[in-house]
């Protein structure tokens, strides 16, 4: 099909930034929005569901690898221009940072915070992305989806996003593949704006552990609290199972520190979590999207986090 890449049995590991994961079915990379669309349809008429990828630098796939799965990658739709209301227009594909750096070349302020988060504009938007007091919901006026249940085109207000803490509409609408967003911003001064960046930037260096694979925080922040400082508090830095550990540099990432298996990750996790939960009380929930090996779409839906693999709290389970 023209405008459209596939790869047949993609091993994950190589697309995401956990580096785990095993062989998919198939993984479609559109260049283009017809021709996601296209593929989409014929998807549908299979009664195929697919999964819709990002950047993969917010999840964990496992190691089995997931034999029914067909991903749909959006990394490929990469245009991104200003409008003649200077308001930003981003396809899902393009880069935070990309995004991040177009707005100071364009001396537009408010999303410096979005510089050093590796992800897409598309997986941004799901998450909420935010760093440092800033979230995509400040920025974004609206997203244009298709929704594939439907085979159809839908532009959404900022509002009817559903925005809150590293939440959305999009992880509750199954079938949802958002094509691009605007962004509106204020003026600001280039350099100001750029020093900012390199501030956050800087900081991001000294306190995370960039040089090793992860998908960024591993657990959201609890109420009233911060999920590394309760892992620091119950003595878990540094913990590890297989090749998966807990940052010695921050408690809130796990890192694969070579070899680590989808199994390590999620044992470490639930041992953290356990001990989190005897030393504090404080039950912790998951910020990456788990997909666990018996992964079914027409059980959990194509894109949804599956924060409810996990079943039961461990307060419910001691
Ligand atoms: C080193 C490191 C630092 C990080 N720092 C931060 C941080 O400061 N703040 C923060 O919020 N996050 C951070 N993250 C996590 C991650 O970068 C964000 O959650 C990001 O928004 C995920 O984007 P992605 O494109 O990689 O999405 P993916 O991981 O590919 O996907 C995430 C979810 O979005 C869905 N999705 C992706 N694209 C689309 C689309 N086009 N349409 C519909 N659904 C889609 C997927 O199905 C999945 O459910 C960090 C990660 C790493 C590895």
């Amino acid at each position: 099909m023209p405008g459209l890449a596939l790869y047949e049995n993609e091993t994950m590991a190589a697309h995401c930034s956990f580096h785990i994961g095993g062989p998919v079915r198939a993984m479609a990379v559109p260049q283009d929005v017809s021709s996601l669309t296209r593929i989409s349809y014929l998807l549908k008429k299979q009664e195929l569901a697919p999964f819709i990828l990002g950047n993969g630098t917010n999840i964990l796939f496992p190691d089995e690898g997931l034999k029914d799965l067909f991903i749909i990658s959006t990394g490929k739709l990469t245009n991104m221009f200003l409008l003649p209301d200077g308001a930003i227009y981003a396809e899902a594909g393009i880069s935070l940072s990309k995004l991040s750096s177009f707005a100071q070349q364009n001396g537009l302020t408010g999303l410096e915070f979005a510089s050093g988060i590796p992800g897409s504009v598309g997986g941004g938007l799901v998450m909420n992305a935010g760093a440092y007091g800033g979230e995509l919901r400040d920025a974004v006026e609206s997203v244009v989806i298709y929704f594939l249940p439907e085979q159809a085109l839908y532009e959404l207000t900022n509002e009817q996003c559903a925005f809150s803490y590293r939440k959305s509409l999009f992880q509750t609408m199954p079938g949802c593949v958002i094509l691009s967003a605007v962004f509106r911003l204020e003026k600001g001064e280039p350099e100001a704006i750029a020093e900012k960046m390199r501030d956050f930037n800087q900081r991001r260096r000294e306190k995370q552990p960039l040089d090793l694979p992860s998908a960024g925080s591993a657990f959201k922040r609890p109420e009233g609290g911060y999920a590394a400082a309760l892992i620091d508090g119950a003595g878990l830095k540094g913990c590890t199972v297989g090749g998966a550990q807990v940052s010695e540099k921050h408690a809130g990432f796990v890192v694969n520190i070579g070899g680590a298996t989808s199994h390590d990750v999620y044992e470490l996790m639930m041992r953290v979590r356990r001990t989190v939960y005897e030393h504090s009380k404080v039950v912790l929930e998951p910020e990456m999207i788990l997909l666990p090996p018996d992964y079914k779409l027409e059980d959990h839906g194509p894109q949804v986090p599956l924060h409810s693999v996990w079943g039961a709290g461990p307060e419910e389970k001691s």
